[in-house]
C-alpha cells in the first residue's frame, strides 16, 4: 500500500520542476506533476506515460515538462524540428 506524502508550503503554484523533484514511483527525475483533489503526485515521464490514461480523468491540473527531457538528453543535436 502506497502512501502519498504531500508537502504543503503556503501557495504553491505549480511552475517549473527541479533538478530536486523526484518521480514518487521510482525517485527518478520528475517530469510531470499531476495535482490531485488530494494533493499533488510527480512522475518521471516513463512513469507518467504508464499512468496517464488512468491520471488524465481525474486530475485537476497536470504540469507536464517532458519536452525538456529532449533539450537535455541532446544538448549538441537539439530534437529535430524539421524532416530531413
Ligand atoms: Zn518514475
Amino acid at each position: 500500500m502506497k502512501t502519498t506524502r504531500v508537502e504543503v508550503t503556503e501557495t504553491f503554484l505549480p511552475r517549473h520542476l527541479s533538478d530536486h523533484d523526484r518521480c514518487d514511483r521510482c525517485g527518478s527525475q520528475a517530469y510531470v506533476q499531476v495535482s490531485l483533489p488530494t494533493g499533488q503526485l510527480l512522475f518521471c515521464a516513463h512513469d507518467y506515460q504508464e499512468f496517464e490514461a488512468r491520471l488524465r480523468p481525474i486530475a485537476t491540473a497536470v504540469l507536464d515538462e517532458r519536452d525538456r527531457l529532449h533539450a537535455i538528453s541532446s544538448p549538441g543535436s537539439a530534437y529535430p524540428s524539421t524532416a530531413p
